[in-house]
Order: C-alpha cells, then sequence, then structure tokens
C-alpha cells in the first residue's frame, strides 16, 4: 500500500481524501497556502507544508512548490483532488518524472481528453454515442461548414476544442450567423485556452445531464457505479445532484455503463472517472470525460456502498479494485446539494467569519466539510464550503431527510446557500424528477419577474 500521500487540494476535498487515508493507514501530508493554515485537514494531517501565498497561482497551482513539499517529506504519491491541477497533464506527468505516483490517470489520457476533438474521436471509435457534429476540428472552407451545419440542422453549437468549464461555445441558429460565430469562438479559444481549433455539434435544446461513473485499475479490471442526474444547474454549474437519475432503468444503465467500462478498456484508463452525456429523447451524447474524482462522487457511494477514494488510492498503489461489476447494486436514492458561501438571491460570494455551525444528522445524512466554528472563509477561493447528503430507500425519502437536514443547519456570520436548496427541495418540478438543464434557470428567473 501507499506509505504517505501529499493531498494537493484545499476544502472539503482534502479533508475527503485525508479521511481515505486514514482509514487505510496512508500517512498524509497537507499542502497548503498562507491563508489556509487553519484547514481542518491540515490541522489532521501527519504534516503540512506551506507552498505559497493565497492566490492560487503561487499555491495550488505551484507544480514545483508540490513537488518539493513531496521531496522534503519523503512522500510516494499526490492526490489532486478536483480543480486546481486535477486535470492538468503536465502536473500528472512531472508528478511521475518526479518518481512520485499520481493518484489517476496517465498524463497522455489526460491529455487526450482535454483536447475535446480528440477525445470524441477517441470516443467515437470506441463505440460511445456523440453528439452528431462535424467529427473534427471546422476547417478555413466556410461552404464545407455551411454544408455540415445543414446537414446536422440548426441549431448548432460551436465548441472550442480546448473549452472548459463552460466557456469557448456558441449556438447558432442560421446559416447567416454562422462565419460569425465560428471566426468569434475561433479567436476568444485561442486567447483563452491557447488553441483556436474549433468544432460543431448538433445543439440539443432541452437535455438532461446524466453522467456515469467508472473506475479502472492497472490489471484490465473496469467497473461502472451507474449514473448520476447533475441536471439542476446554474450558469453551467451544478447545484444539486442525485443518483440514480429518475427514470433510468437497470436496462438502460446496464447498456450505456457497459459501452463506458469498454471504452475505458480501450483507451487503457486508469483511476476514477466519469463519462459525462447529455440524455435527450432516450438517448445518451457523449460530451466530455473528467479524468478526476468528482464534486458529486458521494451520491454513488451512498447508493453502491463503495468508497470511490478508497479504491482510487488502491488503484494508484497497483492492488486490484475490490470492486466487481456483479457487486454493484443500486440501493435506494441519495441526493447531494452544495452548499456555497454566497447570497441565496444574488449568488455573491459571502466569504468572511463563521461564528457557529451545527451540523444536520440522523439517518441517512452524510455531511462533507471543513467548516468549523470560527473558520474564516478566505476570498480568494470557490465559495462551496460544503456538501449535505441524503440518502433514502425512495428518492420521496431522500428528499424529506433532506428538507429536514437543511432546516437543521446552521452556519451563522456568512450566506450561504441553503435558502435556495429549501426551494428546490419543495419545487413540484423538482420533485417529480427528469427536468432538464435549464429548469432552473428558468424557475430563478420566474421568481425574479
Ligand atoms: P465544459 O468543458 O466547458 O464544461 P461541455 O462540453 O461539458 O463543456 O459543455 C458544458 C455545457 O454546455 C453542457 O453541460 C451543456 O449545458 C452545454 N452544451 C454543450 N454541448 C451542447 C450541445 N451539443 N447541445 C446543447 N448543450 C450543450
Amino acid at each position: 500500500m501507499l506509505d504517505k500521500v501529499v493531498i494537493a487540494n484545499r476544502g472539503e476535498i482534502a479533508l475527503r481524501i485525508l479521511r481515505a487515508c486514514k482509514a487505510m493507514g496512508i500517512k498524509t501530508v497537507a499542502v497548503h497556502s498562507t491563508v489556509d493554515r487553519n484547514l481542518k485537514h491540515v490541522a489532521l494531517a501527519d504534516e503540512s507544508v506551506c507552498i505559497g501565498p493565497a492566490p492560487p497561482n503561487e499555491s495550488y497551482l505551484n507544480i514545483p512548490g508540490i513537488i518539493a513539499a513531496a521531496e522534503v517529506t519523503d512522500a510516494v504519491a499526490v492526490h489532486p483532488g478536483y480543480g486546481f491541477l486535477a486535470e492538468n497533464a503536465d502536473f500528472a506527468e512531472r508528478i511521475e518524472e518526479s518518481g512520485f505516483i499520481f493518484i489517476g490517470p496517465r498524463a497522455e489520457t489526460i491529455r487526450l481528453m482535454g483536447d475535446k476533438v480528440a477525445a470524441i474521436k477517441a470516443m467515437r471509435e470506441a463505440g460511445v454515442p456523440c453528439v452528431p457534429g462535424s467529427n473534427g476540428p471546422l476547417g478555413e472552407d466556410m461552404a464545407e461548414s455551411a454544408r455540415i451545419a445543414k446537414e446536422i440542422g440548426y441549431p448548432v453549437i460551436i465548441k472550442a476544442s480546448g473549452g472548459g468549464g463552460g466557456r469557448g461555445m456558441r449556438v447558432v441558429h442560421t446559416e447567416m450567423a454562422l462565419l460569425n460565430a465560428i471566426n468569434a469562438t475561433r479567436s476568444e479559444a485561442g486567447a483563452a485556452f491557447g488553441n483556436s481549433t474549433v468544432y460543431m455539434e448538433k445543439f440539443l435544446e432541452n437535455p438532461r445531464h446524466i453522467e456515469i461513473q467508472v473506475i479502472a485499475d492497472q490489471h484490465g479490471n473496469a467497473v461502472h457505479l451507474g449514473e448520476r442526474d447533475c441536471s439542476m444547474q446554474r450558469r453551467h454549474q451544478k447545484v444539486v445532484e442525485e443518483a440514480p437519475a429518475p427514470g433510468i432503468t437497470p436496462e438502460v444503465r446496464e447498456k450505456i455503463g457497459s459501452v463506458c467500462v469498454e471504452a475505458c478498456r480501450r483507451i487503457g484508463y486508469r483511476g476514477a472517472g466519469t463519462f459525462e452525456f447529455l440524455y435527450d429523447d432516450g438517448e445518451f451524447y457523449f460530451i466530455e470525460m473528467n479524468t478526476r474524482i468528482q464534486v458529486e462522487h458521494p451520491v454513488t457511494e451512498c447508493i453502491t456502498g463503495f468508497d470511490l477514494v478508497r479504491e482510487q488510492l488502491l488503484v494508484a498503489a497497483g492492488e486490484k479494485l475490490s470492486i466487481s461489476q456483479d457487486q454493484v447494486e443500486i440501493r435506494g436514492h441519495a441526493i447531494e446539494c452544495r452548499i456555497n458561501a454566497e447570497d441565496p438571491d444574488n449568488f455573491m460570494p459571502s466569504p468572511g467569519l463563521v461564528d457557529t455551525v451545527h451540523m444536520p444528522g440522523g439517518p441517512g445524512i452524510r455531511v462533507d466539510t471543513h467548516v468549523y466554528d470560527n473558520y474564516r472563509i478566505p476570498p480568494n477561493y470557490d465559495s462551496m464550503i460544503g456538501k449535505l447528503i441524503a440518502h433514502g430507500a425512495t428518492r420521496e425519502q431522500a428528499i424529506s431527510r433532506m428538507r429536514v437536514a437543511l432546516t437543521e443547519a446552521v452556519l451563522t456570520g456568512v450566506k450561504t446557500n441553503i435558502p435556495l436548496h429549501l426551494r428546490i427541495m419543495g419545487d413540484g418540478g423538482f420533485k417529480a424528477g427528469g427536468f432538464n438543464i435549464h429548469y432552473l434557470e428558468k424557475r430563478l428567473k420566474e421568481r425574479r419577474e
């Protein structure tokens, strides 16, 4: 087993990784910025190293600093968490070149999946259903682009191959607007991502976001752990996630899940990963693969009973997965609410001192947070301060447990989006399930009017 792991992240995910390491008897090193000395996992880690000042560029994105911390502490592996350097192929490569284990896929896999044109090509070849589109980069020939758009049918979406975080995309409704959209996306992509390659897809008007969790070891074993529905989004950011996805039958799950498992085998995937799909009219369309542990992994853990971070650590140590496909059984329903320190009405971040924290409990309730009494939330990072997860025998039970948990939760001193989550849990459309990715924005707009 791994002897000592550097946790190259902060906040709730750093604590989550620390807990998995401790349960497995693995020593931990917390690396943190100057404003993060008081993070809970820093206090609980065996060792800690300050790697720089508050701005992420100088600390959590500081590759030489993280490698130096691994060296001075004699660690053997680095867990990147999510965000920051988790999907940076150069980081993974430099970790391994320095003689450490990167807890994630091989650098070349991360690089492949970070280039969306290449990723879609690889997935198509592996039999994964993709959105009808240009099947490659758009060239300079406008007539050819217009021909492709006409064949796919408007509306189409122009996307940057190197894009991420919901940026670098343009929806086009008519041939008249096509040329401008391609040129604008191209120049934006060049400036923002250093890669001006763009491609075209059919724009699906009212899809759901459904994703498949996979994990693979280095011995050719790969399994899927079912799907999650992450359609409750605001500005392409997930707000509430759940598993399983309402309306997905065991047969449909098995079919798309085994396609993903097969794709993992084909590309020699290693570690935890997620295939993200748009789901429209009963069909799955691959949009991208996330090559890391995701924020919403706990809902999958609740309904399957497996510990995904533990499996990541096992795989990184070269061991076999402790999960086989026939052991994966879906039990009940789980919902996650992302708790952000922000104004629940205008979404402005609300960092600062948290005076008092009382977190809920009871049957089926899981709380993943690093926040404690008198903790000061720094303004430098994401406003997510924790996650509330409710598990029940049925979706209805998970929702009612979540409602109780949200009313029990007390966090004073900062604003949180708990009131928003309470409104969502009481919303008729949410309770019915199966809403599309525009639902939340639409409801928020109706409320403002
Ligand atoms: P990013 O890496 O920036 O998150 P994605 O390819 O995952 O980019 O797309 C982000 C979001 O943009 C999707 O969740 C969806 O809401 C929207 N989107 C992307 N492609 C399409 C499409 N072909 N049709 C409709 N919406 C799309």
